[in-house]
């Protein structure tokens, strides 16, 4: 069932998380990391295009300097410092057995989330691929600041997938994948082979927080899902601790959640705009409006804008949110909102009037600067 899904893969993100690199006792484990590195040189030798997303710095550097808790932002920076060199040096001694190369990419939102700066990294890592070496990829923990980083290799990875046009992220956890509700407290809790779209109830299974020095859980696994499978990618979740699950996942109807990619590719401009996180604020809009907007082939108007929240100029990346306060779509608005404040409401005819001279555009976001987010219902 699943297994057709995946039969057009070539570029493949796999992202592997605290919990399945390091032991309790936040020692790197080995033996699992062989086996992973076995698998991703397989993939490499099979012709896929890998790229690495590791976790792991923090938690190991912890092990590494026997910190048992996280005491402050600093210190776990320091830890992110001393684990990445050990991650670095195991991944390159395995890799080396293959014969294969890794090259390290040290990212901040900023490299992934501005259109120039993206430009750069994109190139690197496609240039990487191109030369059969694998991206082995991490937040730049010891130096990022809360506002500029990501925060969660989940996220960050389905950026790195947007970014590189990915045909499928593989997050690697602890768990199978995703069920209904907690497997190992409620015996009646239900897997979820494949997941047409994240919505509302989904989200609602999506409870739990990873292992002690993990960042992410469902929730953040879900936010991941959203983004790649919006810009046309597929996204697994599997168990990083079965034995050969990444090749089981390309060829068998393995044992995970497989979160399906919405049908179209994104033309460029759109997946800048899914990959921009710096919205300024939101266009508040009704029932219609988001009808209209669902469909495909309008634009936001004035007159389906009931309210603005945050302050904005013109060619601003917005949030446009719907009466539930859901996040429908992000944009890329042709006025302030200050500008919106005073058309909001209007007819075209009658909004020309109130801007007189302003006048520019017969639409606040066009339907070409404007990307839906695949979680409507
Ligand atoms: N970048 C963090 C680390 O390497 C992990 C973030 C995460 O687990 O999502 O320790």
């Amino acid at each position: 069932m699943k297994k057709q899904y995946l039969q057009k893969t070539k570029r493949i993100v796999v992202k592997v998380g605290t919990s399945t690199l390091t032991k309790e006792n936040a020692q790197l484990n080995v033996e699992r990391i062989e086996q992973l590195v076995y698998q991703l040189a397989t993939l490499q030798k099979q012709g896929y295009e890998v790229v690495f997303v590791s976790s792991g710095a923090v938690g190991s550097g912890n092990g590494k300097l026997n910190i048992t808790f996280n005491t402050s932002l600093a210190q776990k920076q320091a830890s992110a410092a001393v684990g990445q060199i050990l991650l670095m040096k195991l991944y390159e001694e395995l890799f080396d057995k293959y014969d294969i190369r890794i090259g390290q990419l040290l990212l901040t939102k900023d490299d992934i989330t501005n259109r120039t700066r993206n430009l750069n990294a994109r190139n690197t890592i496609t240039e990487l691929l191109k030369m059969k070496i694998i991206p082995v990829i991490n937040e730049n923990d010891s130096t990022v600041v809360e506002e500029i980083k990501v925060g969660d290799n989940d996220n960050l990875s389905a950026l790195v997938a947007i970014l590189i046009d990915a045909d499928l992220l593989i997050l690697l956890s602890d768990i199978d994948g995703i069920y209904t509700d907690n497997p190992t407290k409620n015996k009646d809790a239900k897997f979820l082979d494949i997941i047409e779209k994240v919505d509302k109830k989904i989200e609602s299974y999506a409870k739990d927080k990873g292992s002690k020095f993990a960042v992410g859980g469902m929730q953040t696994k879900l936010e991941a899902a959203k983004k790649v499978n919006t810009a046309g990618i597929n996204m697994v979740i599997a168990n990083g601790q079965r034995d050969n699950i990444l090749l089981d996942i390309i060829k068998t109807d393995f044992k995970g959640s497989l979160f399906l990619a919405a049908t179209t590719r994104l033309p460029a401009k759109k997946k800048w705009l899914l990959l921009s996180s710096n919205t300024k604020g939101s266009i508040h809009i009704d029932n219609g409006a988001k009808k209209a907007l669902e469909k495909g082939d309008s634009s936001l108007l004035p007159i389906g804008i009931t309210k603005i929240t945050g302050i904005f100029d013109v060619g601003s990346v917005i949030n446009i949110v719907d009466q539930d306060n859901n996040i429908i779509a992000k944009g890329i608005t042709n006025y302030s909102s200050k500008t919106i404040d005073e058309i909001k409401g209007l007819k075209i005819n009658e909004f020309k009037d109130e801007l007189k001279a302003d006048y520019l555009y017969d639409t606040v976001v066009h339907i070409d600067n404007l990307v839906l987010i695949k979680e409507m219902d």
